[in-house]
């Protein structure tokens, strides 16, 4: 007898019999199994019986994971990495070169091709660049395209831009609109990025604030205003937060998102702090979580402190300043011309100190007191509080009381006192993880029906971990939950398996840059606006500022806006 031939459809996968975590589907460890066709998951029925089989049996199975804010392209990434060469003797392990991998490293700043390989071990396939200065666009999208197998997108900085402060100054919002939709063309963003809104003349940054908030929901944009609050780092800040979240209650989200925020507060961590002085600091998390409890029109995301020798860099140049003020290490600043500005310091976040203490439990504070993790992300604001290398140590934090109290007994014996981390017993579930690293983050980007989901028709981005919630007990075994986090047994990305093993195997042929595209908003004045600050202010001419089509790696675009229905 002639066996018949079998082939295998290289397009189609059968992920049989894993513990399925898919919070965007109400999935909550169901032995299930998980069926991919070009690129897309789809009803196991859909399968030919061809498909490449992956047996999931005793291990975890969720979504890719989604990193809704981390520094990985960039300008001021690049600066990091050029005044930063120590950082690479921090690295453990650096990536040697073969046929499949660029060799590379950096601990904090790695470079754009290590980046890739370490976030697919971890078993993410989307990650937003948190900070695009307009001027510098063109930078950002090179190293997005220079980096494979992510999907990424940039925030577009807006929150100190001249234009904009003009606009609300003289309560112009159509001209913001138009401005703004203009801006995300021009950059190829997806948000809005608010960073520590200064005042000019008359305008202050409550009115940047509620003003771009406004112009965000008007312009249907998937995701809300991505906001990086006034006086981060700063002891008693909690209560300028308080007032910064109080701005945009009542401000309609547009429908088509699927969004419940319209502000999210990015690394909230920063902005926690009680005490008048760092002697006197204290964690503020409970406040800042029963505010989040009691209104669904903020998301956050943590922005967890690990403990670690990292580099600093962001946006808020004052900020750095101080910071570089604070512990004498090196320090760069730029200015960028008519937009915004960044600085970058390294720090150390010394365990035996307390504040770095404080620091650490603020943020666990945070993501265990907030009672709906669909409302607070993981992320390390990366590198700024941590390598995003460390979130399968974040999740043993979490998940796990005994290696929470195993950390605070190394740290300054102020912690438990100035912070609330010793009394709190909750435990994450598998379930609230994924809810905290995919269909979360996903659902606040306003992309919940193609990331961060294992739903039919969602992009098959896949993450298969060895860790069997039956016979495995985090609690107690908290190692056994880094350990799995740490490499993931499959990840598959666009439906092509990415990494096997821990091992990159493939960098893969989907990687897409998503923006957002607002139509109907064009307004002939602020054209002319926009001609007139060109030919006056920039060193550069208007021609040479939109970054061309050619720069934009595979692109995904996002029609938003009136035309498009977004309202
Ligand atoms: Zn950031």
């Amino acid at each position: 007898m002639v066996k018949p031939k079998v082939t295998v459809a290289t397009n189609e996968i059968l992920i049989k019999n894993g513990f399925v975590y898919d919070p965007a589907n109400g999935i909550n460890g169901d032995v299930k199994d998980i069926a991919v066709q070009n690129g897309k998951i789809v009803e196991p029925s859909k399968l030919s019986t061809g498909a490449k089989l992956i047996d999931a049996k005793g291990k975890t199975v969720m979504a890719g994971g989604v990193d809704i804010h981390t520094h990985v392209a960039g300008a001021k990434v690049n600066v990091g990495r050029m005044f930063r060469p120590e950082d690479k003797l921090h690295d453990p392990g650096m990536e040697r070169s073969s046929k499949l991998i660029r060799g590379g490293g950096g601990f904090s700043v790695p470079t754009t091709f290590t980046i890739a390989y370490r976030y697919s071990r971890l078993g993410y396939t989307y990650v937003n660049e948190a900070a695009m200065p307009p001027l510098l666009a063109r930078h950002t999208h090179e190293e997005i395209r220079d980096t494979p197998i992510l999907d990424q997108a940039a925030y577009t900085l807006l929150g100190n831009n001249w234009l904009v402060m003009e606009y609300i100054k003289k309560g112009e919002t159509e001209k913001l609109d138009a401005y703004v939709a203009w801006m995300l063309k021009a950059t190829k963003g997806l948000v809005v990025k608010i960073d520590d809104p200064v005042p000019y003349f008359d305008v202050t940054p409550k009115d940047i604030i509620k003003g771009l908030a406004g112009t965000n929901e008007r312009l249907g944009l998937p995701h809300s205003i991505h906001l990086h609050a006034n006086n981060l780092g700063h002891p008693g800040n909690y209560t300028t937060t308080l007032k910064t979240l109080a701005l945009t209650e009542g401000i309609k989200t547009h429908k088509k998102s699927g969004r419940m925020q319209n502000t999210h507060l990015t690394h909230a961590q920063f902005n926690c702090y009680g005490g008048t002085s760092w002697k006197d600091f204290e964690s503020k998390s409970s406040e800042i979580a029963d505010y989040i409890n009691s209104h669904d029109h903020v998301t956050i995301d943590a922005g967890f402190v690990t403990l670690d020798e990292t580099t600093t860099m962001t946006a808020d140049g004052p900020m750095e300043f101080s910071l570089h003020s604070t512990n004498h290490l090196k320090w760069s600043n730029a200015d960028v011309e008519l937009e915004t500005g960044s600085g970058v310091v390294p720090y150390i976040y010394d365990p035996k100190i307390h504040v770095c203490g404080i620091q650490w439990a603020i943020g666990l504070e945070l993501a265990l007191l907030i009672k709906d993790p669909m409302k607070c992300f993981m992320t390390t604001d990366h590198p700024n509080a941590g390598p995003f290398t460390r979130y399968p140590t974040i999740m043993s934090w979490l998940m796990s009381k005994k290696a929470r109290d195993a950390r605070l007994a190394t740290l300054h014996k102020w912690v438990p006192e100035r912070s609330r981390i010793n009394g709190i017993d909750r435990e994450l579930t598998l379930y609230e993880i994924a809810q905290m690293t995919r269909a979360g983050p996903a659902k606040a980007l306003g992309l919940g029906k193609k990331k961060g989901s294992l739903g039919v028709g969602a992009d098959a981005d896949i993450a298969i971990y060895n860790y069997n919630p039956k016979t495995t007990d985090g609690t107690q075994k908290p190692e056994a939950i880094i350990k799995a986090f740490e490499n993931a047994a499959y990840t598959i990305k666009g439906g092509e398996v990415i990494v096997k093993n821990g091992e990159i195997v493939d960098l893969g042929t989907t990687k897409s840059t998503i923006w957002a595209d607002a139509d109907g908003f064009d307004n002939k004045e602020v054209t002319n606006d926009i001609v007139e600050k060109f030919l006056k202010y920039y060193s550069l001419t208007l021609n040479n500022y939109p970054v061309q089509d050619c720069y934009i790696n595979n692109p995904t675009v996002i029609k938003c806006g009136p035309l498009a229905g977004g309202n």
